[in-house]
């Protein structure tokens, strides 16, 4: 057993910040209980001045893309792809995505994520980068059309089949990239394979304005038809990533238990798509979590920044001071993502929940006059990840004080960086 004694937690259905001793267990949360119950023993001391919060999870993501950071910048987003992203994405191969994704896992890390979501190629190396770190992923095969759509769903089911569950790790997901890159027939026919094997669905869905306008039924079909048809509608869980162009008419569609919405803030921002209408989908209900989207087009995984954004813009471009509280944004960043990538139990700091959190030094000059009250805006308006001194997962602390124990950080840098090389 580990403890974590007299730590100041909060999480996202928390009143206030309250003082406690927190024990893990064969990683998951085995008690939260007043601090000063656990006198004696071996513990991580927070003396009242550490905050214990649940770990990020990054609700939409392509890891591997930090091979390709600052490559394509300031461009909109189908130049970005066509132009930059798409022809040095043919060149990679496993071990490039191994390199890129370790890579964003010590960003991750150090960032306070404990889980991501990620829809890539050669997933099976980003399941193995992730196992070999210890860090939790909800996993999908992006899948485009043309003459291979049908055998890149197959693969997306054989690392279903590979990976699902892997050591409490891993959840699969099918991930048919987008309705503007995948056929309609194809979408129908990824729908069938999610609900025949019980999987749920991560796509990107109207991220950009003019986007609906490439989609092969787009003219004879809205987006809302569109997902009913394709027979989407009843997957375990659809997690739809971005919906900057929600139509705000159609949002009560999506308040649905199996919808959730992955808001990329920073992502969104960087390549011009817009701000999606997230304070009229929490009037809507629907299921907001929080995403960094891929290292080029943020350039940062950092879901600190990502949480502080999203409650920054729904303020300002609403002109509502009161809209996205500090608790609504840390229950973006963290809770509301779990789900939508099979990680029940995950997000909350509660006896039984997973042992994913992070411990933030409440010594730093920028919470001076925090108290347990204030303490939820002090940490998402002044704090910054840099404030993480340690990020557990399934117990196990993965990051402590600029170390990732059990992982050679240097060599990892060393080889990206010449693994991005090979591709630019
Ligand atoms: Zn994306």
């Amino acid at each position: 057993m580990n403890i974590y004694r007299d730590v100041v937690v909060w999480d996202a259905e928390s009143e206030a910040a309250r003082r406690c001793d927190v024990c893990t267990e064969n990683g998951k949360i085995s008690a939260v209980k007043p601090a000063g119950t656990y006198a004696y023993g071996a513990a991580y001391e927070g003396r009242g001045r550490t905050a214990l919060i649940p770990g990020f999870i990054n609700a939409h993501g392509h890891a591997a893309m930090t091979l390709l950071r600052g490559f394509g910048e300031d461009l909109p987003l189908m130049d970005w792809l066509r132009k930059r992203i798409w022809p040095a994405e043919a060149k990679l191969d496993g071990e490039l995505v191994y390199k890129g994704t370790m890579l964003s896992i010590l960003e991750m890390l150090s960032t306070g994520t404990t889980c991501f979501a990620d829809m890539y190629f050669f997933m099976d190396s980003v399941a193995e980068a992730a196992l070999a770190a210890g860090i939790k992923a909800g996993l999908s095969r992006g899948i485009v059309g043309g003459d291979d759509g049908a055998a890149k769903l197959a693969e997306n089911l054989k690392l279903a089949r590979d990976y699902n569950g892997a050591r409490g790790l891993i959840n699969v997901q099918l991930g048919p990239h987008a309705p503007y890159t995948v056929p309609f027939d194809l979408m129908k026919d990824i729908a069938a394979a999610a609900k025949e094997n019980d999987l749920s669905v991560q796509l990107h869905w109207l991220e950009t304005k003019g986007e609906w306008d490439m989609v092969e039924t787009g003219k004879t079909m809205g987006p809302e038809e569109y997902l009913e048809k394709a027979g989407f509608l009843d997957v375990k869980h659809l997690l739809l990533a971005h919906c900057v162009w929600m139509d705000r008419e159609k949002m009560s569609f999506y308040a649905k238990p199996n919808i959730t919405v992955a808001h990329n803030p920073k992502s969104n921002l960087k390549l011009g798509s817009g701000v999606a209408p997230v304070a009229a989908m929490n009037e809507a209900h629907i299921n907001v979590a929080l995403g960094t989207d891929g290292a080029s087009s943020n350039n940062r995984l950092d879901m600190w920044d990502e949480m502080r954004y999203a409650a920054l813009l729904q303020k300002g471009v609403n002109m509502d001071p009161s809209l996205l509280s500090a608790r609504y944004a840390l229950r973006m960043a963290t809770k509301n993502g779990a789900e939508a990538l099979g990680f029940s139990d995950t997000g909350l700091i509660r006896e039984g929940w997973a042992a994913d959190f992070m411990l933030i030094d409440l010594d730093m000059p920028h919470y001076a006059g925090w108290d347990l009250e204030n303490l939820p805006g002090y940490l998402v308006y002044a704090g910054s990840s840099a404030d993480i001194m340690t990020t557990v997962v399934a117990g196990s602390p993965l990051y402590h004080m600029g170390e990732f124990p059990g992982l050679d950080a240097e060599r990892i840098i060393a080889e990206a960086a010449e693994a991005r090389k090979k591709l630019i």
